[in-house]
């Protein structure tokens, strides 16, 4: 059974209500997780106000970066058993639960050094006056974190909300929370006030409803799909509560006939099998140039066949998708395709050592998609990509910027001024010329345009966000 994490203590919910956590490589059930609702986000959102007057504002930012470089080193010790809870909460292969665990502590590491760089401005203005910016915390900040990444999105979010000196109140996906649980224990360790890190879990609908509209919380960064961003903006609109938005993609992989296949191959496959394709940013539209369509597309056909799921300790390509809600969902994309009449190329193998109860879906090549089909305009979530040719750099625009979404593209070409001409017209956060996702760099501003949302995480600029500017103007004669 686990707690609630309010206060740096174990709390049960208010209601007394739990959940059961199920694991998604056997679809059974394990645990259980407290279901909370507004009473335990009132008495989170408390706890969090207590520690942000009576203690966080007053430690120095230089203490602030050093108790959250010592969780960094306290996650890096506990790295496998944080890996091991994560892999049976989420169904992650071992090397994507370890990598999850090694973002998070580069976050905390990251944004530790942060801390005391933050700062405002003097600026020039009439004789006689003097004039400052401050960059000054929110206060206490609400994160509704996704169960595709719980720990890189708790790291992106929770790591820059603290080092700008706010205190937080996160609710995970009640399918990945165990992870974070375990986290702001470590926190606690580390010497974390009582108050500043508070976790409240259960479902969406109930206490991430709770959250988005309570008075008590100052600024929301919520990560999820577009459905729920719209509701959490309509909810903080109310009490006009500032929100960050991250709400996926149908980001394109863009290949030229130029392109060294060799190199974008592994990449074009990584970026949509990485974590079973239920990654926001995954490279799920391949758009290729006509004349290398059939080469390409041939030797994808190849790799894909030998791609395998299973269970997530075999540390295979794919470990299950995270519910069987999830699995439908893909099924249901795939049964579309199948009616539209477009073309499967090539699926990888389910292992024969996968439970049936599991919830594991075979990656899927699908050829010609056509460029307004709900396979080419929606989120998937799941190991499916959508090929389609084009026949000039500005049908390759037009395609890359034609769905709603607007998070991240690649573009493979050796030609150097059209690596700009791409990087110019894309409409998007971030674009990734001969590489996709740049190895993931915590360094690296993230966030989209359009239906994938706004404001930016990761990097300094997140810290922005996670601050008000306030001028102050003295007049001194
Ligand atoms: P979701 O419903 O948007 O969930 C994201 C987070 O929001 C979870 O913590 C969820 O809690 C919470 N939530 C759900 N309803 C809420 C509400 N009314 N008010 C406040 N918070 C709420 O996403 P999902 O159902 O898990 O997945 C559905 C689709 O969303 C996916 O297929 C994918 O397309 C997209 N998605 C995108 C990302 C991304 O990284 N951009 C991540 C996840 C999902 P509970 O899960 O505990 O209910
Ligand atoms: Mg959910």
């Amino acid at each position: 059974m686990h707690f609630n994490h309010i206060g740096n203590a174990k709390v049960p919910s208010v209601s007394g209500r739990t959940l059961p956590v199920t694991d998604p490589a056997t679809g059974q059930v394990y645990d259980e997780i407290q279901r909370s609702d507004i009473g335990d986000v009132d008495l989170a959102t408390k706890a969090a106000r207590q520690a942000y007057e009576s203690v966080w504002l007053k430690i120095s930012a230089a203490e602030r970066g050093r108790l959250m470089m010592k969780l960094s080193q306290h996650i890096s010790l506990h790295a496998d058993e944080l890996a091991a809870i994560e892999q049976r909460d989420c169904g992650k292969p071992t090397r994507q639960a370890r990598a999850d665990v090694t973002a998070l502590a580069r976050y905390f590491e990251y944004y530790a050094g942060a801390c005391d760089k933050l700062h405002g401005e003097t600026l020039p203005y009439l004789d006689g006056y003097s004039v400052h910016t401050w960059r000054e915390p929110h206060g206490v900040t609400g994160h509704i974190i996704p169960w595709n990444y719980p720990m890189q999105i708790f790291g992106r979010s929770v790591g820059g909300a603290l080092a700008a000196g706010n205190v937080c109140v996160i609710k995970p996906a009640e399918d990945g929370c165990l992870s974070l649980l375990r986290v702001a224990e470590l926190a606690t360790e580390a010497g974390f006030p009582a108050g500043v890190i508070n976790i409240v879990t259960g479902y969406g609908h109930e206490v991430g409803k709770a959250l988005a509209e309570h008075r008590g919380i100052d600024h929301i960064s919520f990560t999820g799909s577009p459905t729920v961003g719209t509701l959490i903006q309509q909810a903080a609109a109310a009490r006009h509560c500032p929100v960050t938005l991250e709400l996926g993609g149908k980001s394109p992989q863009i290949v030229f006939a130029d392109a060294d296949l060799d190199a974008a191959i592994p990449a074009i496959v990584n970026a949509i099998v990485q974590n079973s394709g239920q990654t926001c940013s995954a490279g799920s539209r391949l758009l290729v140039e006509h004349g290398i369509y059939e080469t390409l597309l041939e030797r994808l056909g190849h790799v894909f066949e030998n791609l395998r799921a299973g269970p997530p300790e075999l540390d295979l390509d794919l470990g299950p998708l995270i519910r069987q809600s999830q699995l439908q969902r893909v099924w249901d994309f795939l049964s579309d395709a199948h009616v539209a009449g477009i073309p499967l190329v090539a699926q990888g193998k389910i292992v024969d050592e996968a439970p049936d109860t599991g919830y594991y879906q075979a990656p899927t090549l699908l050829r010609d998609v056509p460029p307004g089909h709900r396979l080419a305009q929606e989120e998937v979530f799941g190991p499916v990509l959508c090929a389609m040719p084009f026949q000039s750099e500005q049908d390759a625009i037009r395609l890359a910027n034609g769905t709603a979404f607007g998070l991240v593209a690649g573009v493979w070409t050796r030609d150097g001024a059209r690596q700009f001409r791409m990087a110019r017209q894309l409409r998007c956060g971030q674009v990734f010329i001969n590489n996709y996702g740049a190895a993931g760099g915590v360094e690296l501003p993230f966030g989209g345009v359009k239906s994938s949302g706004h404001g930016r995480e990761k990097g300094f600029e997140a810290l922005l966000g996670f601050t008000v500017l306030k001028t102050v103007a003295f007049r001194h004669g």
